[in-house]
């Protein structure tokens, strides 16, 4: 049997912290497990790198950026396993390459495409320990690629996937909670949590685990456990729905903080117009979210969303468009916020949105959009009423 276990950015941020991960590794080895250990980059170095590379210019090519980015995991990787086998533990590291994590798709948005599991199960014949570099595959082309930020999830997952389907996600909170527990201090732990849930908030912004990963393990059927690092009394399973799951209308409260919000007023009215907008916008890779268009006395009024730091591929999209529509007025808002409830029990519970607007009547919170899903309701709101916005809804849902 072997297990997957992942430790993020902030657990192995020092030598130090790395060092006390591999005696915590060397006691599950001697006691004659095998591990495939998936790492990230040490603290902020992810976030280092992209600054370095901006310091030079605003549009790294991406390829580059891949080439660079995937250092940081690297670095970690290696010193995990000098650690480890200073310790007498045989542990063997490798870059996403090595392992034979093969990606499609864009540079720095890459997709899993295939794993190569036997290559890991031959390594770990003569291995105990195997440390693969998250967030990192190589493309078609032999290429460096990432996965998106937050992509080392989905590095453990789909590497779990391919060995026996057991990963445990170690990170610097003890679980999901109810909301972020880090900015609302009287968030509730939730013991085992349906892969729909779990799914709907890592979409839409609970960071805790990356939206990607939690998909591929639904559809591999990967038990997974989030806990924290060296502490792992508590945490939270992460599994199929069961009967005996509390299906609460609302369980939780996620949120995406620096959202743009656009407005393209005086669209032309013609049968093209909108399919054409939308596809400038999708031409420079810009993600949108939650749009809603309206028509009055012959004035089509278009919004959506999408994240801040596309905003360079936004402004290039909003070029073309103005380009070719000449009447079009735009509109940007860029301190807005997406907060969503999030409920498994809404998909049979009626009445809902009428609380959920009852609370922003009571406390005065304005809110620009609203989107629906079979198990969340969202809204943009400004990004300076969350805090009070989420304990609200979290007094009232008893969260
Ligand atoms: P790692 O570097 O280990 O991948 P992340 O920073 O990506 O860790 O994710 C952990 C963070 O997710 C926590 O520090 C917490 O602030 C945040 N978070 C957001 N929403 C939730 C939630 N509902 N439950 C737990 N943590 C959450
Ligand atoms: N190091 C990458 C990031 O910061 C990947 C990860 O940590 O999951 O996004
Ligand atoms: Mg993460």
């Amino acid at each position: 049997m072997t297990t997957v276990l992942k430790f993020g950015g902030s657990s192995v941020a020092t030598v130090e912290q790395i060092q006390a991960i591999a005696s915590y590794l060397k006691g599950r080895a001697d006691a004659g497990e095998k591990l495939v250990v998936v790492v990230s980059a040490m603290g902020k170095m992810t976030d280092s790198l992209i600054a370095q590379a901006r310091t030079i210019t605003d549009r790294p090519e991406r390829r580059e950026l891949d080439r660079l980015l995937a250092i940081g995991e690297e670095q970690t990787i290696s010193l995990l396993s000098i650690a480890l086998n200073s310790l007498g533990t045989k542990a063997l590291s490798l870059t996403g390459a090595q392992a034979g994590i093969s990606t499609m798709g864009l540079h720095t948005k890459s997709k899993i495409k295939q794993i190569n599991g036997e290559l890991l199960r031959e390594k770990l014949v003569v291995n105990d320990v195997i440390i693969v570099a998250g967030f990192q595959g190589v493309n078609e082309h032999g290429d460096v690629t990432t996965l998106g930020r937050g992509g080392s999830d989905t590095t453990a997952v789909a590497l779990a996937a391919v060995l026996d389907k057991r990963c445990e996600i170690y990170t610097d909170v003890d679980g999901v909670y109810t909301a972020d527990p880090r900015v609302h201090k009287t968030a509730k732990a939730i013991d085992r949590i349906s892969y729909d849930e779990m799914m709907e908030m890592s979409a839409l912004g609970s960071k805790v685990m990356e939206m990607r990963s939690v998909e591929l393990g639904k559809k591999y059927g990967v038990h997974i456990f989030v806990g924290k690092t060296l502490d792992s009394q508590k945490g939270t399973w992460i599994m199929e729905a069961t009967e005996t799951m509390e299906q609460k209308v609302v369980s939780s409260v996620s949120v995406t903080k620096n959202v743009l919000s656009v407005s393209i007023k005086h669209v032309p009215q013609t049968d093209s117009a909108v399919a054409d907008i939308f596809e400038l916008l999708s031409n420079r890779h810009v993600n949108i979210d939650m749009i809603s268009q309206t028509t009055f006395d012959g004035d089509v009024f278009l919004s959506f969303t999408c994240p801040l730091d596309e905003e360079e591929f936004l402004e290039e999209a909003l070029g073309d468009i103005m380009n070719r529509f000449t009447t079009v007025k735009v509109d940007r808002h860029d301190q807005h916020a997406k907060l969503s409830v999030v409920g498994i029990g809404m998909r049979d519970a009626t009445g809902v949105a009428s609380r959920l607007f009852a609370i922003f009547r009571a406390e005065a919170i304005p809110f620009y959009q609203v989107t629906t899903s079979e198990i969340s309701i969202s809204y943009t709101i400004a990004q300076s009423d969350v805090e009070r916005t989420v304990a609200a809804i979290a007094h009232a849902f008893e969260l």
